[in-house]
């Protein structure tokens, strides 16, 4: 898997919507890549701070900004 395809489904893992086979290839790949760990990290860790705060419920179409937003950031750094 390429940082590429791990970032893309990133999101979706979080989602826990990823099938066996595609976690596990995420899995192996963030254990071995720090720059997607990272992006991990940093992902879960703002949809927490989002789902930490109850009274804010995360409204529908901020997770999919927030997702876009990151995905520019790191197309940034790639480049
Ligand atoms: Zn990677």
């Amino acid at each position: 898997m390429t940082c590429k395809e791990a970032f893309r489904e990133i999101s979706n893992y979080l989602d826990g919507e990823l099938g066996d086979d595609l976690r596990q290839e995420l899995e192996a790949h963030l254990k071995l890549c720090r720059k997607c760990e990272v992006v991990l990290d940093t992902t879960r860790k703002t949809i927490e701070l989002y789902c930490d705060g109850k009274l804010f419920p995360l409204p529908a179409g901020v997770r999919e900004r927030l997702h876009q937003a990151l995905r520019r950031k790191w197309k940034a750094e790639a480049v």
